[in-house]
């Protein structure tokens, strides 16, 4: 045996550092959280961002908080530093968003930092460097108002390897851009701005009163949110709820406007995540996800916020209890508005409109045209459940043992449409017993297939709107589409800049000639907001047509005509994964007669 070398040594603190920031900061977008968080904890009242290069290059964090006096900054910028607990018993009543003392030396360990501050009613402002892990060193005269400003710049400039995962300037923006949405909406006391080079991307001062609150929330979420909003106040004994939920009309594809706070927390929690899905459930086409803002409140010994290292979860004492408060509120309040909606939408239909599609709507408005002349087209009108004679007893599927007389040759696959359930589920009479179609599904799963192979032959064709639609988009989200007009034209959207913060649709492709075009460009904006322009080009095309092929798809409980039906049945017959539909549902199920029969007992 060789004598072992290696020794047990203690680790260089700017490792330690180092190590840490490898757990906390994954992005500019999590520097920036801790940073807020810190000036939250300040108690200011105002806090300014300012971005260069996506944060990645430069971004900087004003605050008007309390400050810190000259040997604290020395302090802030030293591992286990801490001003908000002292003794262990302090860890059961944390307040404050930060209480490890590891953020700020873990963020010098991987960038350039210098915090520059001055405490309320001193005199004289301080400025301290800290780069790359080099220890700082003593606080120089600075000038600056009371209050607090960090800056960071080129983040992980002497981290390659964690430089490499960073995203192109505009996804960490956006990243940037939801997280400060996320706290602004949180905090309404506090004023909030975000800049991003010479522009701002939002302001929102702090709201007291109704109207004001009005305002900060359409800055943040959108005009659009606001207007279609269904707002909600509820309250049972010791809990509260009270917020925003999207109308289903304004669902989205991606769930990237959940807003849930818990005593002023945003929190991740299954039952409340579960609680709410529950409630969306029957009236969200699948796929679709809602939008809302809920204020949770509830006393704070009711919920322990120490379980995670992050405190994005929380436990809370009744978790069934809170869970079922929300369930019920939400139920019931969607019941209500929606029913409101869906007799304004009878009155005055919308054209396109997915999610309030009127009960008996005239039969040629079928988003996918069906071309197809229907050579039998009185064949199953009777509901006959004879069995014809010389019917083979195996399913269509098992055609390979078929022995099928000429009679069943001319029977396709699928069958003839006998009639429609409940507007949902299409039924026909096969070779061999019952076909049951979910009509939503395969019409999905048909749209994504012409998508796909459309996009293989290069831009989506394009056709234009008779009425171009115009949607309120935030000025960051214009931006995009701006920038991005050909990867929106790739995939058959022309798309204007109006102004500011408006975007206009004039053309939408072919293939989806009859969806919504709002949707569609909401969609569009928001993978390109997530993704970036290259990925949605090349690793996420596919999954973006799924996305678009679901709102050409025929909605449930639209009545389709017999001829419809048949040309839907062909056309499934001849598409490439038309068993499953976009989600990995079955589209169709087939009963042969044996099985009708052993529900009947009926001995052969
Ligand atoms: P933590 O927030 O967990 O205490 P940090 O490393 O984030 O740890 O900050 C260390 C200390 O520096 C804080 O406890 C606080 O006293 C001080 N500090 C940091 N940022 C600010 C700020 N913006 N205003 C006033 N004090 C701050
Ligand atoms: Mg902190």
């Amino acid at each position: 045996m060789t004598e072992r070398t290696e020794r047990i040594r203690l680790l260089p603190p700017d490792l330690i550092n180092r190590i840490a920031a490898g757990e906390i900061i994954e992005r500019p977008a999590s520097v920036v959280k801790e940073l807020v968080e810190n000036s939250l904890d300040a108690g200011a009242d105002r806090i300014e961002i300012d971005l260069e290069g996506g944060g990645i290059r430069r971004l900087r964090v004003r605050d008007n908080g309390t400050g810190l006096a000259r040997e604290d900054l020395a302090l802030a910028l030293a591992r286990h530093a801490t001003s908000k607990i002292a003794a262990s018993a302090d860890l059961e009543t944390i307040r404050t968003f930060g209480f490890r003392g590891e953020a700020l030396p873990s963020i010098a360990s991987v960038s350039r930092l210098e915090m520059l501050s001055c405490a309320r009613g001193a005199t004289q402002a301080w400025s301290l460097r800290g780069d790359g892990g080099t220890p700082p060193g003593d606080p120089v005269p600075a000038a600056h108002p009371e209050g607090t400003t960090v800056e960071v710049r080129d983040l992980f400039y002497n981290v390659p390897a964690r430089r490499k995962f960073l995203r192109a300037a505009p996804t960490e923006l956006g990243h940037i851009e939801q997280l400060v949405r996320r706290l602004a909406l949180a905090r309404r006391a506090v004023r909030f701005r975000l800049g991003h080079h010479d522009r701002v991307l939002f302001d929102a001062p702090p709201a007291e009163e109704e109207a004001g609150l009005r305002k900060r929330l359409s800055l943040l979420l959108g005009e659009a949110f606001l207007e279609q909003a269904l707002e909600l106040d509820d309250r049972a004994i010791e809990l509260h709820l009270q917020g925003w939920i999207s109308s289903p009309r304004f669902s989205r594809s991606r769930a990237d406007q959940q807003f849930l706070y818990v005593n002023g927390r945003a929190v991740r929690d299954k039952q409340v995540a579960h609680a709410v899905r529950q409630a969306f459930q029957d009236v969200l086409p699948h796929g679709r996800h809602p939008a809302y803002l809920l204020h949770l409140d509830l006393p704070p010994e009711q919920v322990d916020v120490n379980v995670h290292p992050a405190k994005q979860e929380v436990r809370f004492r009744e978790g069934r209890q809170v869970h079922d408060f929300l369930y019920q509120s939400l139920k019931r309040r969607l019941a209500r508005g929606i029913l409101g909606r869906e007799w304004a939408a009878r009155e005055a239909p919308a054209p396109g409109s997915p999610a309030a599609p009127p009960p008996t709507p005239p039969p040629h408005q079928s988003p996918l045209r069906f071309g197809v002349g229907e050579r039998r087209a009185g064949y199953g009108a009777s509901l006959a459940i004879q069995q014809p004679p010389g019917r083979v007893p195996e399913a269509p599927e098992a055609s390979g043992e078929t022995a099928s007389g000429p009679a069943n040759e001319e029977i396709p696959q699928l069958g003839f449409a006998l009639a429609q359930l409940h507007g949902v589920y299409l039924l026909a009479q096969a070779r061999d017993g019952l076909i049951l179609v979910d009509m939503h599904a395969a019409h999905e799963r048909i749209g994504y297939e012409r998508l796909k192979r459309g996009w293989a032959a290069g831009p989506l064709r394009r056709q234009p709107l008779l009425l171009p639609v115009t949607a309120r988009v935030s000025p960051r989200e214009a931006d995009l589409a701006e920038a991005h007009a050909e990867v929106f034209q790739r995939f058959g959207l022309g798309v204007e800049r109006m102004g500011e913060d408006c975007l206009v649709v004039r053309e939408i492709p072919v293939l989806l000639q009859d969806a919504d075009a709002e949707t569609l460009l909401r969609d569009l904006l928001s993978e390109l907001a997530e993704h970036g322009a290259s990925d949605l080009l090349r690793e996420r095309c596919d999954a973006t047509l799924a996305t678009l092929a679901c709102h050409g798809a025929v909605r449930a409980h639209r009545n389709l005509t017999l001829e419809e039906m048949n040309a839907l049945l062909r056309e499934m017959e001849q598409t490439q994964r038309a068993d499953q539909c976009n989600h990995g549902r079955p589209t169709w199920i087939a009963l042969s007669n044996r099985e009708l029969d052993g529900l009947f007992r009926r001995g052969r």
